[in-house]
């Protein structure tokens, strides 16, 4: 089956203090390590930028094209340059630059095998509170990362009504789409804050 990759990299990393996904990580820009491991495991890789930067020369990307005011919106401007024949889409947000090809392929498996959209997940490690409520038990929590690999067909169509999520697989599951969680990976962390850019460099050479 045919896979094409949505890298995401349209924010304006407000909690961030600047655009994190072009700041330096080893020798490459944290949205780099994303675009090598898209390529490596599809057969075409879409880079959705922020408008400013859409005149920019992107060669590891097959399409460049400007991003929206939301994430979700970021994610239909890439749909919509993903051809129409591709059966599986993956979306990846360019500030996790840390994945690794296998779990992209194992992403893409769970779609080969029939789900109509797969999330990889890691357990909770902090305790969790509700605002203005009490503890609740973290063992009923998964938190959520990219890659999430879908069926095209049902990506399209979970983005038909133009809504807005903080991932694709709630979209797909709002039009009451089948989604398979696998595991995540705690390397797959995401750039929120500079610490977050600080910790990951300790860890690439
Ligand atoms: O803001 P947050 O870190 O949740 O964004 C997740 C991903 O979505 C980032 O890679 C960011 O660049 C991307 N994004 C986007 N367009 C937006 C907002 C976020 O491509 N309007």
């Amino acid at each position: 089956m045919s896979a094409w990759a949505i890298v995401v990299a349209a924010g304006s990393g407000d909690r961030f203090g600047g655009p994190k996904q072009y700041e330096p990580l080893g020798a490459l820009r944290v949205l780099d390590w994303s675009l090598a491991t898209a390529r490596e495991v599809s057969d075409g890789v879409v880079l959705v930028v922020h408008p400013e930067r859409a005149a920019d020369p992107e060669p590891d990307a097959d399409v460049v094209v400007p991003g929206g005011l939301t994430r979700s919106a970021s994610v239909r401007a890439g749909l919509a340059a993903v051809p129409a024949d591709v059966e599986m889409i993956l979306v990846h947000d360019a500030a996790r630059p840390r994945g690794s090809a296998s779990l992209w392929r194992r992403v893409l498996e769970g779609v080969r095998v029939g789900a109509d959209a797969v999330v990889p997940a890691v357990p909770v490690v902090d305790t969790l509170r509700e605002v203005g409520g009490g503890t609740v038990d973290r063992s009923r929590f998964l938190a959520v990362q990219t890659p999430q690999g879908f069926r095209a067909e049902v990506l399209r169509r979970a983005h038909e009504s133009e809504a807005d999520g903080t991932d694709d697989a709630a979209l797909v599951e709002a039009i009451g789409g089948k989604v398979l969680i696998v595991d995540g990976e705690a390397g797959n962390a995401k750039i929120t804050t500079p610490y977050d850019l600080v910790a990951m460099r300790a860890c690439v050479r």
